[in-house]
């Protein structure tokens, strides 16, 4: 599709590459404008142009001064069969402009949700053949063997996929804990190597963990290669005063020699005879 741009009736211009307007359609403006009138349309404003459709049609634009309706444009297509000298109107509508208002493209409910949505008393169940979640094992009602098998899995309806686990450990791993964070990298250590780092369970047990320090990244799953300065190594620095500036030492005594300044001439002669 092609767009024509015209300064009046009678100049046409066409963008290179475009199917060219032929002059009875571009010429159509009043018939277009007609049309809309003759419908009963309201609002029809200034001129905007005209859209090539192919040889034999092209559609007319009006602004729509319509409230609500900012930047939206009255179309009219306009067609004339090559060997014809008059033109028809085919079809009119109100159609967005570039700057129109509009509505947002329709996203379905499950992909709306975003992280960080969920509030206190929403429900939110997985998406049927949620590719995180492959199923588990019933538990068998020995308590004995079902604590250990529910520590492994068995015993839930559903466990997390391997493409789950990865996905999650990915998304941890590039967060704000993980290793590539400003905070990871001016750290002293690692969580790893940390106190206050609590390994996770299972397959994840080797990258992640959860910060038990209330002054750190308390209760969040930190990557094992994240650190931050309340790493329980953490020493202070030795020494007393603020390290931002040079303690003075005021054992260091310069020694300058004075010239003599005395004027006794007694003095002078005892130095004399000495
Ligand atoms: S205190 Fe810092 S270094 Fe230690 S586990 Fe928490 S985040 Fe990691």
């Amino acid at each position: 599709m092609g767009v024509v741009s015209i300064a009046s009736s009678s100049e046409v211009t066409s963008s290179a590459g475009s199917t060219e307007v032929r002059p009875i359609l571009a010429d159509a403006v009043e018939v277009a404008r007609a049309a809309l009138n003759d419908l009963g349309e309201v609002g029809i404003g200034a001129y905007l142009g005209v859209t090539a459709e192919d040889e034999c049609a092209a559609t007319h634009r009006f602004a729509a001064d319509l409230p609500g309706y900012h930047g939206w444009q009255w179309a009219v297509v306009v067609a004339a069969d090559p060997d014809s000298d008059a033109v028809t109107v085919s079809e009119s509508a109100l159609l967005p402009g570039p700057d129109a208002v509009i509505a947002p493209g329709w996203v379905p409910w499950e992909e709306r949700v975003r992280p960080g949505d969920l509030a206190p008393g929403d429900l939110l169940a997985p998406q049927t053949d949620d590719p995180r979640l492959v199923p588990g094992y019933v538990a068998t009602g020995d308590p004995e063997i079902d604590d250990v098998a529910y520590e492994v899995g068995f015993g839930r309806r559903q466990v997390m996929s391997r493409e789950g686990r990865l996905a999650a450990a990915q998304r941890w791993h590039d967060g704000e804990f993980g290793p590539e964070s400003e905070m990871a990298k001016a750290a002293p250590s690692i969580c790893a190597l940390c106190g206050f780092y609590l390994p996770l369970a299972g397959s994840l047990h080797a990258g992640f963990g959860v910060c038990g320090n209330e002054f750190a990244a308390d209760g969040r799953v930190v990557d094992a290669e994240y650190g931050c300065g309340a790493h329980s190594d953490t020493e202070l620095p030795t020494g007393a005063g603020s390290p931002a500036f040079e303690a003075y030492d005021d054992a260091a005594i310069e020694v300058v020699e004075q010239p003599q300044t005395s004027t006794n001439p007694n003095q002078q002669d005892l130095q004399s005879t000495n």
